[in-house]
């Protein structure tokens, strides 16, 4: 691991990687060969997490299509060092920020989208002129030879490289002194990672999860809050950093939204082909703990032998349930009810802040409420997940949900050292600020800053 650093090193050193020829051409072969390996991977995505072709297009291949598009239509723009005020005490002075690599990055991912949350940052990381090793997920190994086999076959080692393997390996890699270390996973492993950075002084970015609310007001459309929390619920079988975990219903609407709930899941997944797998026995069992099916209301099924859990909706949860104990991370919506919003807000400020937050309301004094009073990394009004596919809006979460946030531009700044500088001419020197000191000088310095 350190000899590939070492290397990756050298080839940083070399200023190859500066220049904004260098950085489109790796972008332009990132975006050929995510086409050339389509077929692979979206037999990858099914065989690791049964995603429908139409899932795996959408949120894993098209998302970061779209992404590199528009990187490569913006990156030179990006790249110009931007020239800002000069305070008027600066005489002759013109001030600049350059944005600079940071150097070697690590990026790590998680299996829910195996090959997005390793490539989307990585668009960030070439933009911004890094090298990069990249640690896919170990528990999506189909996706996980997919990724290694595209970038290990077509790039050099010295400026991209995959590595794959175990907790062992990723340990081994965080002892190194990254310049930048990029991960997504749970909290847990968020702080296992930040602990070791720490020890090199290497700078992270953590792009964790959390139990994300959802709260639905007497005021919305019931049918279409039922819609659109179901598909960003059961969407890859729930395993979505950013689906709503639980949603808290007022209890003026809750007899009538439960039964559309379950009248728009059996419209979307009546066969359960199109629907995700759980990515393996252990979280298979974990959710099945979880479920109480006593306070199962409508259809469940499940399938320990294809590790098949059908979207399950459990009503009359409260707090003391297990399920509300962990994020979820499944296809298991829990529904709980409130009579008051006020203690909906008030209980919510007690919770760790999660990566997002969905309100259904018209309401527009709610709406406010809501978004001025509560901290999450991002969200929406009367809809779920599609902030994320935004790429103007910055992604990532705060508090237990991480810290930092990427996506376009914010990926190409995350990933850059922002280096302010100023530059003067010779042409004039006033001694204005060089001793010995003068009564007369302060009284001007006086006169400039107050
Ligand atoms: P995870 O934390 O178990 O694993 C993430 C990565 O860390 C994997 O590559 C894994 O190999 C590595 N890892 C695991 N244990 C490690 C250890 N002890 N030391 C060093 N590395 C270790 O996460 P996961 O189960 O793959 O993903 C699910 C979690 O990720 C959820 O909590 C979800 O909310 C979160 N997530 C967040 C985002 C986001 O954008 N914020 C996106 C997707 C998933």
């Amino acid at each position: 691991m350190q000899q590939l650093f070492d290397q990756q090193q050298a080839f940083f050193r070399s200023n190859q990687t500066r220049s904004y020829a260098f950085r489109k051409t790796q972008l332009e072969t990132l975006r050929k060969l995510i086409r050339d390996h389509e077929q692979e991977l979206l037999d990858a995505l099914h065989q690791d997490l049964h995603k429908s072709r139409f899932e795996a297009y959408t949120t894993e291949i098209g998302f970061v299509l779209q992404s590199l598009k528009r990187t490569i239509r913006k990156l030179k723009k990006w790249m110009k060092p931007k020239k800002v005020k000069t305070p008027i005490y600066q005489l002759n002075t013109k001030s600049y920020i350059q944005y600079d690599p940071l150097g070697t990055v690590l990026i790590i991912g998680p299996y829910n989208y195996p090959f997005q949350l390793v490539i989307e940052p990585l668009i960030g990381a070439i933009a911004a002129g890094n090298t990069a090793i990249l640690k896919p997920s170990e528990m999506t190994p189909a996706t996980e030879a997919v990724l290694k086999r595209m970038i290990n076959d077509n790039f050099d080692p010295a400026y991209l490289h995959v590595v794959t393997g175990d907790v062992q390996v990723t340990q081994e890699l965080l002892a190194i002194k990254f310049d930048h270390i990029f991960f997504t996973g749970s909290t847990r492993v968020g702080q296992i990672v930040y602990e070791a950075a720490s020890r090199n002084l290497v700078p992270v970015t953590l792009e964790l999860g959390g139990k994300s609310p959802t709260i639905v007001d007497a005021t919305a459309d019931l049918e279409i809050a039922a819609r659109r929390i179901a598909f960003g619920k059961f969407i890859n079988a729930g395993q979505t950093c950013i689906a709503p975990d639980y949603v808290y219903v007022h209890s003026s609407i809750r007899d009538a939204f439960v039964p559309l709930l379950n009248k728009v899941t059996k419209q979307f997944y009546d066969h359960y082909d199109d629907f995700g797998r759980i990515v393996n026995k252990r979280h298979f069992n974990r959710l099945m703990r979880l479920l109480d099916q006593e306070r199962v209301a409508g259809a469940h099924e499940n399938d320990p032998e294809e590790n098949f859990i059908s979207p399950t909706i459990m009503t009359d949860v409260t707090w003391e349930d297990d399920v509300m104990q962990e994020e979820i991370f499944g296809p298991i919506l829990p529904v709980l009810t409130y009579d008051n919003l006020d203690d909906v807000i008030d209980l919510l400020k007690t919770k760790d802040k999660p990566l997002a937050l969905y309100l259904f309301s018209k309401d527009k004094t709610t709406q406010q409420r809501v978004w001025n009073e509560l901290q999450f990394g991002g969200g929406a009004i009367n809809d779920t997940l599609m902030h994320i596919t935004n790429h103007h809006l910055p992604f990532g979460g705060v508090g237990n949900s991480g810290f930092g946030a990427y996506h376009g531009k914010h990926s190409f700044d995350l990933f850059s050292q922002q280096k302010g500088y100023t530059k003067r001419s010779f042409l004039w020197d006033p001694p204005i600020a060089y001793p010995p000191y003068t009564k007369r000088q302060e009284a001007f310095i006086r006169k400039i800053l107050k």
